[in-house]
Formats: C-alpha cells, sequence, structure tokens
C-alpha cells in the first residue's frame, strides 16, 4: 500500500522545525529522521499523519560531542554512526558492541539513535541504553527547551513524556569510568528481528566487590528499565556465579513481561532469566 496523503516540509533550522511542528501538531503532524520506523507504518496505513517535518536538512542535529562527562546525540546521528567507538573508553564500546543488534545494515544507515527514543519501542536497543544509564532527554518546542531523565520519559508501549509539539533534540548519556565493565545480550528468534527480550548490565570493582551495578532490561515488559531488585543482589558482592545467579532471579522475579503474539510471560521470564545472567558473565569475562 501506499501511504495517505501529507504535506511535506524541510525546515533548516531548529527554530524552523519547532515552529512548524507547533504549527501541525494538534493535526497528526509528525517528525520525520530517519523513517525506519514510521514510513513502513505509513505505508502500513496504521499512521496517516497529514504533515511531515523531515529534520535532515538542519545541520546543528548531526552532531555527536563530548561535554561536561556526557556524550551528546543529536537527533540526526544515526545508528551506524556508533559502527566504530564516538568516544574513548567503555561507553564507546558498550554503543559499538549493540548496534550491531539494530535490525540490519541498511535500517541503520537510515535510522537515528533520537528517532529510536522517541519511537519507544519497548524491544528498542537504543531505548535500553538510554534507560539503564540514566540518560538526560532534550526537549525543544516554541515554549522552549527541557531535560527529562530516561525514568520519567518512556511512559508505556510507544508512549513517551514528549509533547506533541515537542523535538527531542538531543540523548545524553554519561560517560562511564574506564574501569567500568559491561555485558549485553539479547534473543530474537532470526538475526534482525526485534529481540524478545534483551538485559544490559554495568558494574565497577572495589576490592573486588561490585560497587554501582546497573541492571537494565528491554523487550520484556511495555518500557524498558533498571530492575533495583536485581542491582541489590550485586552490590557488594563477589562477582560470580552465585552472585549473578541471584541477580538473575531478582530480574525474572521482578518484571511483568509482556505478552503477544510472539511468546507468554513464563517465556518471556524464562529469557529475562537466562539473558541477565549472561550479560554478566560477559561483564566478568
Ligand atoms: C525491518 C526493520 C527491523 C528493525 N529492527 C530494529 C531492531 O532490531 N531494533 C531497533 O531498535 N529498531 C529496529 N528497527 C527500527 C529502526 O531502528 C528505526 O530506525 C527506529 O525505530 C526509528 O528511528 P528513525 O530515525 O528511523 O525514526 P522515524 O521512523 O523517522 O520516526 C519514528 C517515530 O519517532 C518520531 N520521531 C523521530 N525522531 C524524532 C525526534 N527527534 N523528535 C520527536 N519525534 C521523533 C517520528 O515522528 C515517528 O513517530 C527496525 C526497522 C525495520 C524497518
Amino acid at each position: 500500500m501506499k501511504p495517505a496523503a501529507f504535506r511535506y516540509h524541510a525546515p533548516k533550522t531548529l527554530d524552523e522545525a519547532v515552529a512548524m511542528l507547533a504549527e501541525v501538531a494538534a493535526d497528526d503532524g509528525r517528525i520525520l529522521a530517519g523513517g525506519q520506523s514510521l514510513v513502513p507504518i505509513m505505508a502500513f496505513r496504521l499512521a496517516r499523519p497529514s504533515h511531515l517535518v523531515d529534520i535532515n536538512g538542519i545541520t546543528a542535529l548531526a552532531e555527536l560531542k563530548t561535554a561536561d562527562n556526557k556524550l551528546s546525540i543529536s537527533a540526526c546521528v544515526r545508528h551506524a554512526a556508533f559502527y566504530q567507538p564516538v568516544v574513548e573508553g567503555p561507553l564507546g564500546k558498550l554503543l559499538t558492541t549493540i548496534v550491531h543488534h539494530i535490525g540490519h545494515h541498511p535500517i541503520r544507515t537510515r535510522g537515528t539513535f533520537c528517532g529510536s527514543v522517541a519511537h519507544a519501542d519497548p524491544a528498542s536497543e537504543w531505548c535500553l541504553v538510554t534507560a539503564t544509564l540514566n540518560a538526560e532527554i532534550v526537549a525543544s518546542s516554541k515554549r522552549g527547551t527541557r531535560i527529562i531523565a530516561a525514568k520519567d520519559f518512556f511512559a508505556g508501549i510507544m508512549t513517551t513524556a514528549l509533547g506533541e509539539d515537542e523535538l527531542l533534540t538531543e540523548v545524553r548519556l554519561p560517560l562511564l569510568a574506564a574501569d567500568t565493565r559491561f555485558g549485553f545480550q539479547e534473543f530474537a528468534r532470526r538475526a534482525g528481528d526485534f529481540a524478545l527480550s534483551m538485559a544490559l548490565v554495568t558494574y565497577r570493582l572495589n576490592d573486588k566487590t561490585m560497587i554501582e551495578p546497573r541492571v537494565g532490561v528491554g523487550a520484556a515488559e511495555a518500557t524498558p528499565r533498571r530492575i533495583p531488585e536485581a542491582e541489590a543482589a550485586l552490590a557488594g558482592k563477589v562477582p560470580g556465579p552465585e552472585a549473578f545467579r541471584a541477580a538473575a532471579e531478582a530480574a525474572a522475579a521482578a518484571i511483568d513481561p509482556l505478552e503477544d503474539h510472539n511468546t507468554n510471560a513464563d517465556y518471556r521470564r524464562d529469557l529475562v532469566r537466562a539473558l541477565t545472567r549472561r550479560a554478566l558473565e560477559r561483564a566478568a569475562a
């Protein structure tokens, strides 16, 4: 099928883009970033936006920069930008490890990090990174700019705290200390498919015990999130099978699994248990 008719707008500056969005938002005007989620759902007529505000011509939104100990990823930075480490240290390696799990190469050359976060598919790898690392999300509109903490951003399946007239301009990820260990695992039935569950973990060591543990789970619930019960099972413990099993059990017990045509709640709980443990083993390797 072809998309329903829409008006196309191509602002050249951020001010023009937010002014245009303010005008058309109430009429289901939408931002067009990489188009890798929006265009297919328009083709299936699951979305029929009457206006598209294409932000790809705004050069200021193509920036990747480091400031105040944070990596700032602007709205038009493509997934493929992370094929090589964009910062030194564990954060650059973490992003390089994860990017290969997103769809296929052509999708990664057009789709954007911020578009994934704005779209908020529960199975988005970048949404899990954003939630697990407590990123800041910067939203701009004609009314001004505000910063939203990741924990307050994801509100449900493909639902966020963004207002209809707000453009997500930037995601800011904290740089990770040089001794941070991380592990990521996901399960999808075929390479390139959306995952049925995924886990991202990080921790540091202090005198052989784990400190600052983060355990994030995605694709298992309506929104990606950190699991405090699993983090508590790691803090102050020596990394190894006993602590990892306890954290994996805690993660599996804590979630409220999605049930859909792919799988049932019990299977997702089993996946979370296995993936959390394997992600921790990968971090320790
Ligand atoms: C076959 C296939 C497989 C895929 N597999 C995966 C996968 O495994 N993992 C994964 O994470 N993704 C996957 N994707 C989705 C892909 O990563 C998209 O690129 C991503 O979901 C959206 O980014 P985009 O830049 O293409 O956004 P678009 O498609 O342009 O926009 C998506 C939505 O977000 C809104 N939006 C976009 N940018 C902004 C912004 N800056 N401010 C406000 N609103 C905005 C749009 O209005 C729209 O509603 C897959 C896609 C396809 C087609």
